[in-house]
């Protein structure tokens, strides 16, 4: 990737910016938000998470005219054959109810013998809207559905998902600390194979 050019992600969220402008200090290029070029969301309408990603990211790249980042991640339950999938943050109909969300999920587990599930992050890099061959990095968490909510750190599904790596205790996501949960997690991973792949990709 061109050092010291401008990317923008396809994003408005503070949250997202401050961590993409972190993760990518290396390459000591700015990250602006796609709200600095006035780029409309775009309709979310593909079938996958890394269709999702590409959408979001060809749509800023095309109206800033700058490359551009874009995340797409949710979570994938085995027995519901990967609902809620690319549903994750409307599954119950309104967009981020998470209360609502995870109170569907709970309903359609129950009575279900495999709890299996992944929380998945994918980020799609565009050099130009046009761009061939995108790189696409992806970032898988494996564990099970608990059976009811515990704990009040993180958001979304965390107090239903008990990661592999807490199995013995059954600790949900919300229930273990940022620090360790940004070191484990499917964005995590994703993040450390996006850079490396930054850095074969120049
Ligand atoms: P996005 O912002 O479009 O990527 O939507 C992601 C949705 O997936 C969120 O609204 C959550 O419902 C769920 N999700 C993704 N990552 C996590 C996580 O780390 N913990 C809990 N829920 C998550």
């Amino acid at each position: 990737m061109m050092q010291g050019g401008k990317i923008v992600l396809a994003s408005n969220n503070a949250g997202k910016l401050r961590e993409f402008s972190a993760l990518l200090a290396d390459f000591a290029c700015e990250i602006l938000p796609q709200s600095a070029f006035s780029v409309p969301d775009v309709e979310e309408n593909g079938k996958s998470f890394i269709e999702n990603a590409i959408i979001k990211a060809r749509n800023a790249a095309e109206i800033s005219g700058l490359p551009a980042i874009a995340d797409d991640s949710g979570l994938m339950v085995e027995a519901l054959d990967g609902e809620p999938g690319i549903f994750s943050a409307r599954y119950a109909g309104m967009h981020g109810d998470d209360a609502a969300n995870n109170q569907k999920l709970l309903e359609k587990m129950a009575g279900k013998q495999n709890r299996r599930a992944a929380f998945v992050c994918t980020i799609a890099y565009l050099r130009s809207p046009n761009d061939p061959l995108p790189l696409i990095a992806t970032g898988i968490w494996q564990g099970t559905i608990a059976d009811k909510l515990s704990g009040a750190n993180g958001f979304g599904y965390d107090p239903l998902f008990i990661p592999d790596e807490y199995s013995q205790s059954a600790k949900t996501s919300a229930e273990i600390s940022k620090e360790e949960k940004n070191k484990i997690s499917h964005r995590a991973l994703c993040v450390k194979q996006f850079l490396q792949m930054l850095k074969n990709n120049n």
